[in-house]
C-alpha cells in the first residue's frame, strides 16, 4: 500500500545509530550534532522572539530581516551578491533546502551526479524527486575525484550536480582546482548546481572555504545552501536557507510553501542575532573544534584506526580493516554495545554497501567531557 519511492531508501542509519547508542548507553559519536549549548546570544534573542509575539507564520521566504541579514553575510563571507527579495529562501534546515531544490529541478528520470561517499541524505533526495543518482567516487587519502572520470559522468539526460564542501563524511574541503573542473563541466553541459556548504566555518589550517557560486558565470546556475545548525549549535531549530537565482528560487520557493510553508517564525528572528556575531565567534567556533579534531584523531590512530585529520566538518571517517571484526555494521553495533561507543557504518554514505564495509564514521562535535568519556572507553578495545 505504499509508493514505489519508499521502497528505493531504508530509514537513516544515522538517526537509528543514535537510538542505538540510547538502547546501549554508549557515547554518542554517530549522529552530528553538539551537545553543548548554544550561545547565550541566540538563546536569549530566541526568548525575546517568542516573547514579542512572533508566533505565527513568517512570510513563506523567511522573515524580511533574515533574508536581508542572509544577504549581506553571503556578500561578506561567500561572496555571493543576493537579492533578498528574490534570491533567498528559508527553509527548515538544509535538509528540507536540499529536497526542495532536487524537486525544484528534477523531472523523474533526469540524473544527478554525486561524488561517494556522500551525506546520507542525497541517496532518498533523489528517489523522493525521481532523480537517477550517478556517483562520482573521491579516493585515496586525500578523496580527490578524476577529472576524466566526472566528465564522463556528464550526458544530456544529466540536470544538476551536487556538491557538499565541507564535505561530510570525508571532512574533505573542495580546491579551486577542483571547483573549476567541475564548474567548467557544469557550463558546458548546463547543468545546475546545488551545493551544500552546512560546514562552511568549520574549516581547519587555513584552508579556504570556496562558495562555487562565487566562480565565474557560476551564478545563474547554482543553488547555494547553508544553515544555522551547525555554525550556531542549534541542529534542533530547523532553520536553514537557499540562494539562487530568481528563475530558480522561484520553483524552490513554490516547493517550500506547500511543503513546510516556513521555518519556525520567533527562531527565524533569533537567526538574525546569530548572524550579528563578531567575527571572534567564528574563530573560537574553530579553535574549538579544531583542539577536538585531534582529540578524537589521536585516540582513534591509538587504538588501531588508520584516519587523517579531516580538512573541515565535524567527521573522521576511519578504516577498520586492521581490526578483523567483521563489517562496518558489526563492528558498530559491537563498539556501540560492548565498548559503549557509537559510531556511523561506513556503507551508509555509499550506494553500494560493500565500498563502506570497512570503514566508519565518528563526531566530536561533543563537549570535551563527552570525547573523553569516549575516549577511555575506546581503551577497552
Ligand atoms: N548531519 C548530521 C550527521 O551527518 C546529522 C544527520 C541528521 O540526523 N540529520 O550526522
Amino acid at each position: 500500500m505504499t509508493s514505489k519511492r519508499c521502497d528505493y531508501f531504508g530509514e537513516s542509519v544515522i538517526r537509528d545509530m543514535t537510538r542505538l547508542a540510547l538502547h546501549h548507553n554508549a557515547v554518542n559519536l554517530a549522529q552530528g550534532f553538539p551537545d553543548f549549548p548554544a550561545p547565550e546570544e541566540l538563546k536569549k534573542a530566541a526568548c525575546d522572539a517568542v516573547k514579542a509575539d512572533h508566533n505565527q507564520y513568517a512570510i513563506t521566504w523567511g522573515a524580511r530581516e533574515l533574508r536581508e541579514a542572509i544577504t549581506n553575510k553571503a556578500a561578506r563571507f561567500n561572496n555571493i551578491r543576493a537579492d533578498p527579495g528574490q534570491e533567498v529562501t528559508v527553509t527548515c534546515g538544509t535538509t528540507e533546502a536540499m529536497m526542495a531544490s532536487m524537486l525544484a529541478v528534477i523531472d523523474p528520470g533526469d540524473e544527478v551526479i554525486i561524488f561517494e561517499p556522500f551525506y546520507e541524505n542525497y541517496g532518498p533526495d533523489a528517489a523522493v524527486s525521481g532523480a537517477v543518482p550517478r556517483f562520482v567516487p573521491l579516493e585515496g587519502a586525500d578523496f580527490t575525484f578524476d577529472a576524466d572520470i566526472l566528465a564522463a559522468a556528464f550526458n544530456h539526460r544529466t540536470k544538476a550536480l551536487v556538491l557538499n564542501t565541507p564535505n561530510n563524511p570525508t571532512g574533505k574541503v573542495f580546491g579551486k582546482d577542483e571547483m573549476s573542473v567541475i564548474a567548467d563541466l557544469a557550463i558546458d553541459n548546463d547543468v545546475t548546481v546545488i551545493t551544500d556548504e552546512i560546514y562552511e566555518h568549520i574549516i581547519y589550517d587555513g584552508a579556504q572555504h570556496t562558495s562555487i557560486a562565487s566562480m565565474n558565470d557560476m551564478d545563474q546556475r547554482t543553488i547555494t545552501i547553508g544553515g544555522f545548525s551547525k555554525t550556531y549549535s542549534v541542529t534542533g531549530w530547523r532553520v536553514g536557507y537557499v540562494l539562487a537565482p530568481p528563475h530558480l528560487t522561484g520553483a524552490i520557493r513554490k516547493v517550500h510553501d506547500f511543503l513546510t510553508v516556513g521555518a519556525p517564525a520567533p527562531l527565524q528572528h533569533a537567526c538574525v542575532a546569530a548572524l550579528d556575531l563578531p567575527p571572534a565567534y567564528y574563530e573560537e567556533l574553530v579553535r574549538m573544534y579544531d583542539k577536538k579534531r585531534h582529540m578524537l584523531y589521536n585516540a582513534l590512530s591509538k587504538h588501531g584506526f588508520t584516519c587523517k585529520l579531516p580538512q573541515g566538518a565535524y567527521y573522521i571517517l576511519v578504516d577498520i580493516s586492521a581490526f578483523d571484526r567483521g563489517d562496518d555494521v558489526t563492528f558498530a553495533h559491537y563498539l556501540a554495545s560492548e565498548i559503549g561507543v557509537a559510531a556511523v557504518p561506513g556503507s551508509s554514505f555509499y550506494k553500494n554497501p560493500e565500498m563502506g564495509a570497512s570503514t566508519l564514521r565518528f563526531t566530536f562535535s561533543k563537549s570535551d567531557e563527552t570525547l573523553q568519556e569516549a575516549v577511555s572507553r575506546l581503551e577497552n578495545l
